[in-house]
């Protein structure tokens, strides 16, 4: 069983290659035998996606509870069929979708304190729902997270960040089903983060631990608001995308390079580098993912020509080529 997520790209690429491209219903159906939740089969990915692309995920479970997730993952291991987590807003979804099963963690939403500056969230949690927990609680060290839509788990995989901070700076420890169903903990120390990146043990994140720290509720409050305004003021926050398409190279900001190469207003299809945000491409009605990848190339091109730096995707396209 492949835990695509947490493998790195450059052997997963490797690995789906030796995949068949289609699995047999019965396969697929015994996957999610006595699977609690919500299955849905040839479930389209755009309406689980931020940019609103994606093509058929052979089939879409959300798990009722963690013990769910632990079954499907056993099953799935015993019928060789790849598994996909998916928050949806860190990804370009292909065309053609994902073979296999996608997971969503939408219902594992639970966040408890866990001691004074402690706070455990379920996998599924949304980040605004985590920010809003910890302002209620007067618990800061989330407060750069403000505006970002993905979930817990998802941030830890990205290590999200922020000019403020990031996740690695408040992961106490990891709740993790590994790939032979079984629930296992990682302490912070065993994750290797670096910019939007995090290398932990194989497996489905089924929740965070996380070490804040008390604070002044008006304080955490006056530091949100003033960062959702600045986004509001800088990013096409109407349309939808999938945040920065590129890494930053070092010092430089994708988002100036991508501008000063003259390439904000872009298009291919419906796809376009937008206007507020040279780093946010936006899908203006019904952009495939042929269209953001072809942009993403002619980008990519342009700036490595006129600057010589080779941007980077923060992005992650998956699916079927
Ligand atoms: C408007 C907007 C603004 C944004 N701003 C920022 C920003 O400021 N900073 C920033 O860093 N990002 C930003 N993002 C991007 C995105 O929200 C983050 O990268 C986030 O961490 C992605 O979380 P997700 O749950 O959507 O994961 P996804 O995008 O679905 O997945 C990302 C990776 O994590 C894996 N994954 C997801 N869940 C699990 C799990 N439970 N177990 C194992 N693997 C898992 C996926 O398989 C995939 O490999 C922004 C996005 C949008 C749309």
């Amino acid at each position: 069983m492949i835990l695509g997520q947490i493998m790195p790209d450059s052997m997963r690429r490797r690995t789906i290659s030796h995949r068949p491209a289609t699995f047999h219903k019965r396969d697929l159906h015994a996957v999610v035998s006595g699977v609690r939740g919500d299955i849905r089969f040839n479930a389209p990915l755009r309406e689980y996606t931020s940019f609103r692309i994606g093509g058929p995920a052979d089939v879409l479970v959300t798990p009722a509870e963690e013990a769910d997730l632990c079954r499907l993952v056993r099953q799935s291991r015993v019928a060789k069929i790849p598994i996909f987590v998916l928050g949806g807003t860190n990804l370009l979804v292909r065309d053609k979708g994902i073979r296999g099963v996608v997971v969503s963690l939408a219902k594992l939403t639970a966040v408890k304190d866990d001691g004074d500056s402690v706070v455990y969230a379920e996998g599924g949690v949304g980040m605004p729902t985590l920010m809003r927990h910890a302002i209620g609680r007067s618990l800061s060290g989330l407060e750069w997270a403000a505006g970002i839509p993905g979930t817990v788990a998802g941030c830890v995989i990205m290590n999200a960040g922020t000019r403020l901070g990031q996740m690695q700076d408040v992961v106490k420890a990891v709740r993790v089903v590994d790939a032979a169903g079984r629930i296992v903990e990682w302490p912070a120390s065993s994750i290797r983060f670096s910019y939007r990146r995090a290398r932990l043990p194989r497996g489905v994140i089924a929740g965070v631990w996380l070490q804040l720290k008390p604070a002044s509720r008006e304080r955490i409050q006056t530091v949100v608001k003033d960062y959702l305004a600045y986004r509001k003021a800088t990013q096409p926050l109407t349309l939808p995308n999938a945040g920065c398409v590129f890494k930053n190279p070092g010092r430089e900001t994708a988002g100036r390079l991508i501008e000063a190469a003259g390439l904000k207003g872009l298009r291919v299809g419906d796809a376009h580098v937008s206007e507020k945000h040279a780093n946010f491409i936006v899908n203006r009605g019904r952009a495939r993912a042929a269209d953001v990848i072809a942009l993403i190339k002619k980008v990519g091109r342009t700036v490595e020509t006129q600057t010589g730096v080779t941007l980077e995707l923060e992005l992650k396209i998956v699916g079927q080529p």
